[in-house]
């Protein structure tokens, strides 16, 4: 069996080793060694200027709208995981929707301000498959209409844009650890911000408000990344250079053998470096997707339509229509991508796909 992804396991005993410490301490959290330790490294490793570990990559998202006192309406984009929606709607504000563009997958800088209303008080878009916005566009939008922006960049472990991290764009940007992403902790994820003072607000907010033991500085919640899912990062970490190397020829493979075919794959904004973290296909139309779909599956290999349905047509909300998003959406399947998994298997998949387009 080929799943859409594979967790990526370090060795026992190196995550045991690093596990004893937190026994030895008699520490499992509130941010102990190994918490303290992860923050650092990632630090180093992704060149930002703040980090704050979570206990997942949802309550970032949450957190920061809480952070930044946004209310109202927020201007989001369709194309996206679910919990970018559901957060807006957790925390008592509107999503509006904006379209996507056809290639990039990212919001519609161009379709943004038309989307303003003065009830607007932020932009929370998605870096999707890892492929940034239009990062400098949405930052002059957000000063000329005095709005915040926060970026769901669940996908983006490691990418860099025009030579910075592109977790030190926006206000705020989140990142999941998820036991499916790139880089994991099980399950896990981040804060990140430019910012000194925003990012001490994301701390208390995220420690349930504390100042000190008896001391509260605000409402808060418990996002606390925990010494079990801390080391389980510290685990995998070392070996982030080998699942890259491995990610990149599945890529390569996958793109050479989909040469002058219909398939169409992700269109990179220029100036990044990408991280391998997802493999999408966009299909001519959703019979050509599904076709496809269930040939792979009768070999054992499971794709995964990622992201569908569109979230303007989420139960929970108003009924409307984003025109690409919703054209798009039905077209778009994530081929399996992981580290260790073979060339031979990327042939086969590229093959079976070839001969169902
Ligand atoms: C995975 C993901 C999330 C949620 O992260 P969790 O760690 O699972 O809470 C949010 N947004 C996007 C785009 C994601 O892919």
């Amino acid at each position: 069996m080929i799943n859409v992804t594979k967790t990526f396991l370090p060795p026992q005993d190196e995550y045991q080793a690093i596990l004893s410490r937190a026994w030895n301490a008699g520490w499992m959290t509130n941010r102990g060694v190994l918490v303290r330790e992860l923050e650092d490294k990632l630090k180093t490793y992704l060149g930002v200027s703040n980090i704050l570990a979570t206990t997942n990559g949802t309550l970032p998202l949450q957190i920061a709208i809480k952070a930044l006192g946004l209310t109202g309406e927020i201007i989001t984009t369709p194309f996206s995981y679910v919990a970018t929606t559901s957060s807006i709607v957790w925390e008592g504000c509107t999503p509006i929707f904006v379209d996507i563009h056809p290639d990039y997958l990212t919001i519609d800088e161009t379709k943004i301000e038309a989307a303003i209303t003065p009830k607007t008080s932020a932009i929370l878009a998605t870096h999707v498959f890892g492929n940034p916005c239009a990062v400098e566009a949405i930052e002059a939008i957000a000063k000329k209409h005095n709005l915040k922006v926060i970026y769901d960049a669940a996908h983006c472990f490691g990418v860099r844009y025009k030579d910075k991290s592109i977790f030190e764009y926006g206000d705020i940007s989140t990142c999941s650890f998820h036991a499916t992403k790139l880089f994991h902790t099980g399950e896990g994820g981040a804060l990140f911000t430019k910012n000194k003072e925003v990012y001490d607000t994301l701390f208390y907010h995220h420690n349930f408000g504390h100042k000190g033991k008896e001391a509260f500085q605000g409402l808060g919640v418990n996002a606390k990344m925990s010494e079990l899912q801390a080391a389980m990062g510290l685990a995998v970490l070392p070996y982030m250079q080998s699942i890259l190397k491995s990610r990149e020829e599945a890529v390569s493979n996958y793109n050479k053998f989909f040469e002058g075919t219909s398939i169409r794959g992700l269109h990179l904004r220029e100036g990044t470096t990408w991280n391998y973290s997802y493999y999408p296909v966009v299909f001519e139309n959703e019979t050509q997707l599904l076709q496809v779909k269930t040939a792979l599956e009768k070999h054992a290999i499971f794709s995964r339509r990622y992201f569908y349905p569109s979230l303007n047509n989420l139960s929970y909300l108003k009924k409307n229509k984003v025109e690409h998003s919703d054209s798009i959406s039905p077209c778009v399947l994530c081929l399996p991508l992981y580290s260790g998994l073979s060339l031979e298997d990327v042939a086969k998949i590229s093959s079976i796909i070839k001969k169902n387009l």
